[in-house]
């Protein structure tokens, strides 16, 4: 059986690709250090699978944890990287705890790749490296523009040590460029949990939904969008998690065309703010209190995938809808408050 070291399994993606690993029968063993997410979603993966994942607690950042980790868990197939800092609001108040945090913990990962022989690393990136794209839908080939946040610096940076990396080391990666994430698994056992007060679009509406939150702000209706709100390419979870899963045995078996290979992970439909809150009021039957608002700094205008090279070379599609991603975070929502 193969044996890939999960990092940062106990959070939102993570958990749902330790699911889908574990269903594809792989073993998988998380590296956490829980620092934006609970022990407790472990229990919840093994409620789901029937299987506990092996798990340790620790900081990626460390090199010496890092390494004393490989020297325990030499026969690994391949790793997916998830664990890092996602706050792109944060990152711009802490920008060094974010380049080291995200930078250090994939620079020890691919010292104990190169020391102990493991080949195979899946990389979790961002559309974020695209800042806004001259054209639309975005390609994997438009160049990175100058980041807009610590945070998104981070991931072009990350995609540039990979490059680098896999031309020295014999070391084989698939950079995985997310649009936005959203959605839960249908058992609604695991979901996204945000710590605080959520920073993302949809943890904000259904915790307003569920009277949370008062209001949801929506941040500007004056973009050149047709109805005013920026528009972005959500994308359910659980296809995110299986297309990890594809890209692995990509890896595994030999078959990327290219060092380090990169795929956009997302729809290819643009959605509106106005959009999203309507898909959630039709599938909760419920009004949602909102207010228009300035637009937040930082946000781009609008953004979506151009899926074509995942769709064809990676040969695997997001396939579940706007309502059903929104009708699965509604219920991840109400579990959450014993509803
Ligand atoms: N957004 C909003 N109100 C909120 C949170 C987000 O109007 O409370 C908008 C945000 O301006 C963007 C979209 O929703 O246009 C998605 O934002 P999110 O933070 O979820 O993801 P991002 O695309 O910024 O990574």
């Amino acid at each position: 059986m193969n044996k890939i070291l999960v990092t940062g399994g106990a959070g939102y993606i993570g958990s749902h690709t330790v699911v889908e690993l574990q269903q594809n029968g792989f073993e998988v063993i998380i590296v956490d250090n829980l620092s934006n997410s609970l022990i407790e979603v472990l229990d919840n993966i093994h409620s789901i699978t029937g299987i506990k994942p092996h798990f340790e607690q620790f900081d990626l950042a460390d090199p010496r944890l890092t390494a004393d980790f490989f020297t325990r868990h030499t026969d690994l197939s391949g790793i997916i990287h998830f664990a890092a800092y996602k706050a792109v609001g944060e990152s711009m108040e802490k920008p060094l705890g974010y380049y080291r945090n995200n930078l250090m913990s994939l620079i020890n990962l691919l010292e104990g790749m190169k020391l102990h022989g493991i080949n195979n690393i899946v990389f979790s990136s961002s559309c974020t490296v695209y800042g806004q794209p001259d054209e639309l839908p975005v390609t994997e080939n438009a160049p990175f523009k100058p980041a807009f946040s610590a945070y998104g610096n981070t991931k072009q940076m990350c995609e540039d040590i990979l490059k680098f990396t896999v031309n020295a080391h014999p070391v084989k990666a698939i950079a995985l460029r997310y649009f936005n994430p959203i959605g839960a698994h249908p058992s609604a056992l695991i979901g996204e949990l945000p710590l605080g007060i959520p920073n993302n679009l949809v943890p904000y509406i259904t915790q307003t939904g569920i009277g949370k939150r008062e209001y949801l702000r929506v941040f500007g209706n004056d973009y050149p969008t047709p109805d005013g709100t920026a528009i972005r390419d959500y994308i359910h979870v659980v296809d995110l998690a299986q297309a990890h899963v594809v890209a692995l045995r990509r890896l595994i078996e030999g078959r990327s065309k290219t060092n380090p290979e990169v795929f956009n992970l997302g729809t290819g439909n643009g959605f509106s703010v106005m959009q999203i809150i309507e898909a959630f009021e039709r599938v909760s039957g419920l009004k949602l209190n909102y207010r228009i608002v300035d637009r937040r700094a930082g946000d781009i205008e609008q953004v979506w995938a151009d899926t074509g090279y995942a769709n064809n070379e990676l040969g695997w599609k997001a396939e579940r809808t706007l309502d059903e991603m929104m009708a699965s975070a509604w219920r991840w929502e109400m579990a959450l408050e014993g509803r």
